[in-house]
């Protein structure tokens, strides 16, 4: 399979490409710093495939990074978005699609009274975080090392993602002021959360990833979201959880149904806008009124709410709520977990596949990884290796392994067993060139 690769044509684009965007690309972690090589350049998608411009044809994992729950170009979300775009691309006013949106929104998640989309992850997390500040009149925020909340200034700090592949811990750029109000506590450690409540008496809300993915994929250890949400009740500090990976894919109501524990706030995105470009908040009443127009925190958007992004997630929302959806997801991504641990012990290398629902990310090292001091100490060059033994035997995962694998509904039987042999024998290959 091997010797039919070829990237001539993504060489070509991406040479291209550096001449006029920044880096050649319009966000940072397509550049494939966290795997050397060039940038695959993709033609288009179909179901569970991406095309590259040379012609090779992958199964994806990474499905634009999560919003892609049903795969490429699901024929009832196209056929509702054409319906919708011939009426008109944006009114900058009120069409009834936000209120259907927002009704199978808060149909997921009951600790949402109230919603506002925006248009990016980024942008609703900035908006909750106002909200929280404002509502509390204090300043402070209590983040976690490797939770990537989009790149707001007071959150980059200590942010995963793309920020961990180029190695950045934080960014110039960002005055030293702001940042002092951001606190980021390692993942998973309710005792520095304790002592942080304990030596500040200004802190408005916590914000975390309640299942990481930008870190790889990381999972809360049993009681550590509930802790945050006692320890947030007992300082009367807001628990915001940034659901905009996690929601409508850990489960339908997000991983604030999976594990029972209810926050304050919520900030969605990707899953909710079916692959357009779309960020929401949401939370309780009280909380919510104080936002404009009922109330004086401001936050607005030319293009917020827009007819075909609300289109877009209505019909993928619609089919996320059909019995058994999640099961049929979970099914899936457990039978590659299965495949992934035989491998593993076959293969005889040191490797870890961490997983919920159908996040999932495989990390090079002997140990679970429970936070971001674990994930960056994982062979990194191994997953490179590994990442392109995949990509010329057809699978397309994350091109850095603080991204998590997204499986979509779109996978058959057939090709969940493909994705499981791919892994077999790339493991044993990443071992012989990079070991
Ligand atoms: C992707 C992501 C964001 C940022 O969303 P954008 O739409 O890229 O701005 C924020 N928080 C989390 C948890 C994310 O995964």
């Amino acid at each position: 399979m091997t010797k039919f690769f070829k990237t001539d044509q993504s060489k070509k684009l991406f040479e291209a490409a550096q001449k006029h965007l920044v880096g050649g690309v319009n966000s940072p972690v397509r550049a494939f710093k966290g795997v050397g090589g060039t940038p695959i350049f993709f033609a288009r998608g179909k179901g569970p495939y991406l095309i590259d411009v040379d012609g090779n044809r992958y199964l994806d994992l990474v499905g634009s990074w999560g919003p892609l729950i049903l795969g490429h170009v699901d024929l009832s979300v196209l056929n509702f978005v054409r319906r919708v775009l011939r009426k008109g691309f944006t009114f900058g006013a009120p069409s009834a699609l936000e209120t259907e949106l927002a009704i199978l929104v808060k149909k997921a998640f009951p600790s949402i009274d109230k919603v506002r989309f925006v248009s990016s992850g980024t942008e609703a997390v900035l908006s909750a975080l106002r909200l929280a500040r404002a509502a509390t009149k204090r300043k402070r925020i209590i983040k976690f090392d490797g939770c990537y909340h989009g790149h707001g200034d007071s959150l980059l700090v200590a942010a995963g993602s793309g920020a961990a592949t180029l190695g950045l811990p934080d960014s110039p750029g960002v005055p030293e002021e702001f940042a002092s109000l951001t606190l980021s506590l390692p993942y998973n450690d309710l005792q520095a959360v304790q002592a942080a409540f304990s030596k500040y008496n200004d802190i408005a809300a916590i914000i975390v990833e309640p299942v990481v993915g930008n870190m790889g994929l990381v999972p809360p250890k049993p009681g550590f979201l509930q802790g945050l949400r006692d320890l947030t009740s007992q300082n009367k500090a807001l628990l915001i959880f940034d659901e905009v990976m996690t929601g409508f894919r850990v489960a339908f109501g997000g991983a604030q149904e999976l594990y029972g524990v209810k926050p304050d706030l919520t900030t969605l995105g990707k899953i909710i806008g079916g692959g357009m470009p779309v960020g929401a908040y949401g939370g309780r009443e009280d909380l919510m009124a104080q936002v404009a127009p009922e109330g004086p925190v401001y936050q607005a958007g030319t293009l917020s709410g827009n007819p075909v992004a609300m289109a877009a997630g209505i019909a993928t929302l619609k089919q996320l709520s059909a019995p058994a959806f999640y099961k049929h997801l979970e099914d899936s991504a457990a039978f590659v977990e299965e495949g992934v641990r035989r491998a593993i012990r076959k293969a005889g290398v040191q490797a870890v596949f961490q997983r919920v629902g159908s996040m999932a990310t495989l990390f090079f090292c002997g140990h679970p990884v429970e936070n971001y001091t674990q994930a960056k100490d994982a062979d990194r060059n191994k997953y490179a290796s590994f990442f392109w033994a995949m990509a010329q035997r057809g699978v397309y995962i994350p091109p850095s392994q603080f991204e998590a694998w997204f499986f979509s509904a779109a996978l058959t039987k057939e090709q969940l067993k493909r994705v499981v042999k791919a892994i077999g024998e790339s493991l044993k290959e990443s071992e012989k060139t990079a070991g």
